[in-house]
């Protein structure tokens, strides 16, 4: 089920709310989709109920376009949609019991462009240590190169045109429950519970459609006779 257009509704968890214990415990798991996720779906469809011309766009363009909307609607807009987007993203890249690690093409890349897999999640847990106050910390596409960046607040990947893979949500309210302030323990139980199936999709639908073979694939670089 899809909901990328207005109204905007709180699709239900791929799990259960007690699924992914005891890594993430399940009040914690209620709280954040029912409340907070909630809570930034009825924001949005209330900053958008008057604006049928933005209702016509979906969830992605809103963030991609954030600038292009009329200014006195941008911030509620960006920070309800990121809200949203970022939630349902975070969500979706849980699993349990998880592949402790990607395979496939997402896993060469990552070796491409970290050296190793244990490189990769070491720079992940720096990114998301270093995060000051409430965001995340992200694995993206940013055109055609894998990297690890971070995010404040509701801001999104999609803003500055990369692609998310994974994320993970830092905000306090998504550990405080079960790990206190404690972000090293809840990043490394997160670690447990990372839907790689889900990130390796995302890693492919990140990348730009093979060029057709055949006689007519020519090089948008090729020049022809053009230098003769
Ligand atoms: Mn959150």
């Amino acid at each position: 089920m899809e909901n990328n257009f207005y109204p905007f509704v709180n699709l239900p968890l791929p799990y259960s709310c007690d699924a992914l214990e005891p890594f993430i415990d399940e009040q914690t798991m209620q709280l954040h989709h029912g409340r907070h996720l909630q809570t930034y779906i009825e924001n949005l469809n209330e900053t958008l109920k008057d604006h049928p011309s933005l209702q016509r766009l979906s969830l992605d363009h809103l963030l991609q376009n954030c600038c292009r909307i009329p200014q006195a609607l941008q911030t509620p807009v960006c920070n309800n949609a990121g809200g949203v987007f970022n939630h349902r993203f975070f969500f979706e890249c849980l699993a349990n019991p998880a592949q402790e690690r990607p395979d496939g093409p997402l896993a060469a890349a990552i070796d491409r462009t970290f050296g190793s897999f244990d490189n990769c999640m070491s720079n992940l847990r720096t990114a998301a240590l270093s995060v000051f106050g409430s965001g995340y910390a992200w694995l993206v596409d940013n055109y055609g190169k894998l990297k690890i960046i971070t995010t404040a607040n509701q801001d999104t990947p999609l803003a500055q045109g990369s692609r998310p893979i994974l994320t993970i949500d830092v905000w306090e309210h998504s550990y405080y429950l079960k790990h206190y302030t404690d972000r090293v323990c809840y990043f490394e139980n997160w670690c447990k519970v990372i839907n790689w199936k889900k990130a390796s999709e995302n890693y492919l639908q990140s990348q730009p459609a093979p060029l057709e073979t055949g006689c007519c694939n020519i090089h948008p670089n090729f020049k022809g006779n053009a230098q003769r």
